[in-house]
């Protein structure tokens, strides 16, 4: 037996004592499911005694985590009692201000009544007046379904905010991307590159992976403005300039190049480097791929019938042709007098001025270290060659005994993506890569299912305003990856459908939308006003947005002339979240969301699942707990509606409901009628004994449960890489429906899809019959750039560089995922509030010392905070934590909290848009290519506040306060446990649902 705790011999329960018997009498339970306190998704073991949450744990027999877990999930304990978690549905107090903060309870049936007669109304009259956009939430396979069913276009999720440019500047190049789509191989790595990535992205098996790869000797090299999170464990630390990394890879790709140490053979067979390029200026089909109309058509829809020039016959041949050896280099005329180059040709044409001197003078990173890195990349690919004993067969039929890898691995986020040139930077990312010969093979980068998917993947956006009709579903999902400017979605004028211009001119590759817009665009009435904004999960009046003052006052404003009620330029906004953020102040209906306990949840490979290299892994969440008070899934909500609404996909030909609750859906789904494909893989079938397809199995839910929450499948060694190029990998991939072609995905270093949107620009044919308004035509011109280019940040090339000499930056930190955890009293006591990291000599040239009043100015305005000196922050760049400064009030938070008084949010000198064109409009502050929201290009100066300013952070808003149904602000400090005390005898809060 233990000692017994000082608290038990004093009588008082002990906190926690994990090896003590239970309490006599007590009911103990342990279940499992899958965590939320960030997207990480987790394997968790939840302890309850007498059906209250005492413990968790990281699930040892979950694969991703393996019984890891990190202060944030075992901290979801005090996230599921916390004192901000609404507990019912709200409306707006007639005849009060919307963001005055005056709610009143309302049932949820007449919440649905509600909303059915609002959104059927615009359903059957202008769709698009509709919009619904979510934040960091894991079911974008349902939201996007109830869209495209609605018949709006105007859905999006976080994408367009987070790391758009990392999915689109990797897909668009390999046919994968990081985290939930592909990583590291790290078990067999020798050099592991972490370029701009905070400590966050698959955190805790990252955190393993690291742990591994350095105790067998690997090296780790971060390349990072700052250094924390991972890069404060790195065997070296590479200082750079933010929105420079670009030149960096450029550099490095020239210096790859220049030394010989590319992979040929992996270029020759698995890229089109060898492909030949039409080089004819006057040609209309200039700068595209030369077809072979006799050449391989090996899927009508994306004929691979492309020429090589072979070296040794000296004539240009089919692509993959046998015995053939194809020119990387040089230049050619085709028999018909076309001149033409090889992909890789034009790759080291773009490369040959970017010296390391030349990157040096961008980055701010020594010639000689560029020079450096790019030797030890290539050294060790070339010299350290892994082979394993795995037979595989390519897509051309050659048969290899063997697969090979290269030991060198990447890893990047949101600090390559979040720059308006960050789409370009990760294009060149990912050629380096592929350079080395690192894609899908051990020791570099892996896939994970459902990718690698086709460059781009099949899904189409919606073409012309024709396709919102109303009272019917979008002939296409909302959102998709455009392949052409025949894809984009504009109307005859060239001008966006959509109502944040996503899929235009603008920003033709915003593959996720731009959400950053939505409500400066529906405050203008640009394109078009709309009626109804639902958000769901997403603080749009604090961190998630730029120009966070501005945008509470468009929420809050109104037509001249309008009367109290009716007239707001955003006319109705409903906002479903768990916690009284600052965003549910400016509601005029507020649904209140279960936590991550509370519900059933899929992470599917419809969407995105926790897929492993070896093979496709999918998880659920089971409740753990019934919801508190009247909360409702989000999830029940949408199919509620759905249902109300009567959606197709949501009711029977007949006309009622088709299915009873969102476990019910999830089941029973399928993406087409017998496809026997469905939200999750496992157990399907009747009897339960199918994997990937099958009929439905009813007892699906059942089955997760008794197995840990999750369903693996693990794939024959042989299927397992290369699978861009793996045959048998293909077959198995169509046969699942996991791919809707067995094509091989060859990898795009000259991207002639984006060079269509250039000939389009230019009004030549081979960029079909679209073509860009004039103003936008330079735009297009300039960053369709079919091969990786840098170029300075868009607001910084605005900015006036010697009166904003720094670059300012926000990272999340370890302990709080968003906005998230204000409200977590645990993690409270690591952040409470942040302060802006200085560097130390920057810091004192401007006259502030560490722990004093500063202020920070941008163009577009100004926050005040403390300083903190640091030597871990290169001299050019100032940053802080993200989403950890609150409105006062907000979370629950007394007026007084720290989070609100010494907190601050960098936001505020971020605008949403850059500064006006010569004809006064104005382009999203974003990737001219995706729309990604450029968070990281601002431009600032500091200086000292003076003595009689310090004491709180500015701006300062006007104090939120309780709604109906919240728990009473506590009056002393937090020392509840486990809803003990503060939150009992509160019968609003425990009552059922209505
Ligand atoms: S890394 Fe994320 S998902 Fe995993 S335990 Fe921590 S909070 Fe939960």
């Amino acid at each position: 037996m233990p000692a017994p705790s000082p608290e038990s011999t004093s009588g008082r329960l002990p906190l926690h004592d994990p090896i003590a018997a239970p309490l006599p009498g007590a009911t103990t339970e342990v279940k499992t499911t899958t965590c939320y306190m960030c997207a990480c998704r987790c394997g968790i073991r939840v302890h309850l005694r007498d059906g209250e949450v005492r413990y968790i744990e990281g699930n040892p027999d979950h694969p991703l985590n393996k019984g890891v877990i990190c202060a944030k999930g075992s901290s979801g304990i005090m996230k599921q009692y916390a004192p901000a978690r609404l507990t019912m549905p709200l409306r707006r107090k007639p005849g009060t201000e919307r963001g005055a903060g005056q709610f009143e309870p309302i049932g949820w049936e007449e919440t649905f009544t509600l909303l059915t007669e609002r959104l059927g109304r615009l359903r059957a009259t202008d769709p698009k007046k509709f919009a619904l956009f979510t934040g960091r939430d894991q079911m974008q396979a349902l939201t996007g379904l109830f869209a495209r069913q609605f018949g709006t276009p105007n859905y999006a999720a976080h994408g367009g905010f987070c790391s758009v440019n990392m999915a689109a500047g990797m897909i668009y190049t390999i046919g994968g991307s990081f985290w939930e789509f592909g990583g590291p191989d790290l078990d067999r790595a020798r050099l592991f590159v972490m370029i701009g990535t905070a400590e966050d992205h698959h955190s805790n098996p990252l955190k393993n992976a690291i742990g591994k790869f350095k105790n067998a000797g690997g090296r780790l090299i971060a390349i990072n403005p700052v250094r924390s999170g991972y890069a404060a464990v790195a065997d070296e630390w590479v200082p750079i300039q933010p929105g420079t990394d670009g030149a960096l890879l450029l550099a490095l790709i020239r210096e790859i190049i220049e030394l010989g140490l590319y992979d040929r053979d992996f270029l020759v067979r698995c890229t089109n480097a060898g492909q030949l390029v039409n080089q004819d200026e006057a040609h209309d089909e200039f700068g595209l791929m030369m077809r072979n109309a006799e050449g391989d058509v090996v899927n009508p829809l994306r004929p691979a019938n492309f020429f090589w020039w072979d070296r040794l016959t000296g004539r240009p041949v089919a692509d993959h042709a046998e015995g053939a050896d194809p020119a990387l280099l040089g230049q050619f005329t085709m028999p018909d007098g076309t001149p033409v180059k090889p992909a890789f040709q034009l790759l080291e044409e773009r490369v040959r001025d970017c010296t390391p001197e030349w990157a040096a003078g961008i980055t701010g990173i020594p010639a000689e270290t560029i020079r450096r890195l790019a030797h030890e990349m290539g050294v060790t690919a070339r010299d350290h060659t892994i082979e394993l004993p795995i037979a595989w067969t390519d897509c051309w039929g050659q048969e290899h005994q063997s697969v090979t890898g290269k030991p060198v691995a990447f890893h990047a986020m949101r600090g390559l993506a979040a720059h308006s040139n960050g789409f370009q930077t990760i294009r060149a990312l990912a050629i380096l890569m592929s350079l080395l010969g690192t894609i899908d093979r051990p020791g570099g980068f892996r896939h994970r299912a459902p990718y690698p998917r086709a460059v781009p993947p099949n899904a189409r956006p919606p073409r012309s305003p024709a396709s919102v009709k109303p009272n019917t579903p979008l002939d296409a999902p909302p959102l998709g990856w455009p392949e052409t400017p025949a894809d984009l979605f504009v109307d005859d004028a060239g001008e966006p459908v959509r109502i944040d211009k996503g899929f235009s001119w603008e920003h033709p590759l915003s593959a996720h939308g731009l959400m950053h817009n939505v409500i400066t665009n529906a405050w203008r009435g640009d394109p078009y006003p709309i009626d109804t904004l639902f958000l769901f999960m997403a603080n749009m009046a604090w961190n998630s947005s730029m120009n966070t003052s501005e945008v509470r006052r468009m929420l809050v404003d109104k037509h001249q002339g309008g009367d109290q009620d009716g007239n707001y330029k955003i006319p109705f906004i409903v906002v479903c979240d768990a916690f009284r953020s600052e965003t549910t102040e400016f509601a005029d209906l507020i649904l209140p969301d279960t936590s991550y306990l509370e519900r059933h949840d899929v992470m599917s490979m419809l969407d995105r699942p926790i897929s492993e290299f070896e093979g496709p892994v999918d998880a659920v969440r089971v409740p753990i707990l019934p919801p508190l008070g009247q909360c409702k899934p989000f999830q029940e909500v949408l199919v509620e509606l759905g249902s109300r609404l009567k959606l197709p996909a949501f009711t029977r030909p007949e006309g009622g409901r088709k299915y009873k609750d969102y476990p019910d859906f999830i089941v029973r789904y399928e993406t087409a009628p017998g496809s026997g494909i469905g939200f999750l893989t496992g157990w399907r079938g009747a009897e339960g004994n199918k994997a990937m397809r099958g009929e439905p199995n009813p007892k699906q839910w059942e089955a997760y449960a008794a197995n840990n929450c999750v369903h693996a499948v693990h794939l024959p060694p042989a299927l397992q890489y290369m699978r861009n190029w793996n045959r048998d990998y293909m077959a198995w991939a169509q046969q699942m429906g996991v791919r809707r072609d067995n094509d091989p995905i060859v990898i795009h270093l000259y991207s002639e899809f984006l060079q269509r949107f250039r000939l389009a620009a230019e009004g030549k044919a081979g960029g079909g019959l679209r073509r860009p308004p004039e103003r936008l035509r330079e735009r297009i011109r300039t960053f369709m750039d079919p091969l990786p280019f840098w170029y300075e940040p868009l607001e910084s090339q605005q900015a006036d560089r010697a009166a904003y000499p720094l670059n300012a930056l926000t990272q999340r930190p370890m302990a709080m995922y968003h906005a998230w955890d204000s409200q977590n009293a645990w993690l409270r006591q690591i952040h409470a509030h942040n302060e802006l990291h200085v560097n130390t000599r920057t810091a004192l040239a401007a006259g502030i010392n560490d722990g004093a009043w500063m202020w920070v100015e941008s163009r577009w305005g100004k926050v005040r905070c403390i300083c903190r000196h640091s030597e871990a922050v290169e001299p050019g760049t100032v940053w802080t934590w993200n989403a950890i400064g609150k409105a006062r009030g907000a979370w629950a938070l007394s007026e007084d909290a720290n989070e609100s008084q010494k907190g601050f949010l960098l936001n505020h000198l971020i605008s949403e848009e850059l500064a006006p064109e010569a004809d006064g409009k104005r382009f999203s502050n974003s990737d001219p290519v995706t729309g990604q929201a450029a968070w990281y290009d601002v431009r600032v100066r500091i200086r000292p506040a003076g003595t009689d300013e310090a004491g709180e952070t500015f701006p300062q808003f006007a104090p939120m306060q309780a709604v109906p149904g919240m728990a009473a602000a506590p009056t002393k400090w937090r020392a509840w446990f486990a809803g003990r005390m503060g939150l009992g005898g509160d019968s609003a809060r425990k009552g059922g649902q209505a």
